[in-house]
């Protein structure tokens, strides 16, 4: 189901908690929202539609979801961008690694370690900030 985009800055600082098998509509709910949004918007986490739980959606080549997603390592020096973000107005300057490694759980909640790079890698990193209650 479509959800509403929450924009409030309070509930979007609130640090989220590990999802379990019981969030499975929240999941399907997340992946909707952001196929609804595919035109202006590559990552969603669960907070931006009211869920303060750690799954992100990414729309890459294709969509998939990270459940309890943790940055296991970074590499090399964080280079200087600028975001937007559907929750907030105009774009922002934050700092991205080129290369992480994550590990998280997929959508069956099979264990999984990726490795990502550059556009993909930023999405990432942008939408565990939301996680963590950061917003750029
Ligand atoms: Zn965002």
């Amino acid at each position: 189901m479509i959800k509403p985009i929450i924009k409030d800055q309070f509930f979007l600082k609130i640090k989220s908690v590990d999802a379990t098998i019981e969030d499975k509509e929240v999941i399907q709910n997340l992946k909707d929202t952001l196929k609804a949004h595919k035109k202006e918007c590559v990552g969603m986490a669960a907070n931006m539609i009211g869920v303060n739980k750690n799954i992100i959606a990414i729309q890459e080549k294709n969509l998939y979801v990270m459940i309890n997603p943790v940055i296991k390592e970074r590499f090399g020096l964080p280079y200087d961008t600028e975001e937007g973000c559907l929750s907030l107005k105009g774009a922002r300057a934050t700092k991205r690694y080129n290369k992480i490694t994550v590990t998280y759980l997929d959508e069956n909640f099979r264990p999984k370690t990726k490795t990502a790079v550059g556009f993909e890698a930023q999405i990432i990193q942008h939408e565990i900030d939301h996680l963590n209650g950061i917003i750029i």
